[in-house]
């Protein structure tokens, strides 16, 4: 009975490559963003990353710093669930 299951349609997996391209195109430019998001927005260098869990499983703080001015560059709450 469950032989209808293993046989599917082989065109289902051409749509799920299509679904993986744009993830990939969005993951690009999240990397981007990203990058950006990683230097300091004063002196260009290199922030500094401290992740704190707050809520086992589910929630993350995630501060960053940069160690050259001195200041707290972001402070924020990452659900994970
Ligand atoms: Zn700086």
């Amino acid at each position: 009975m469950q032989d209808n299951f293993s046989d599917g349609p082989n065109n289902s997996k051409s749509a799920v490559q299509n679904n993986l391209k744009q993830l990939d195109l969005q993951f690009s430019k999240y990397e981007e963003v990203l990058s950006l998001l990683h230097n300091c927005s004063l002196c260009g260098s290199q922030l500094e990353f401290v992740y704190t869990i707050e809520l086992p499983g589910s929630l993350i703080r995630e501060e960053a710093k940069c160690n050259h001015c001195e200041i707290r560059i972001r402070d924020k709450l990452f659900n994970i669930q």
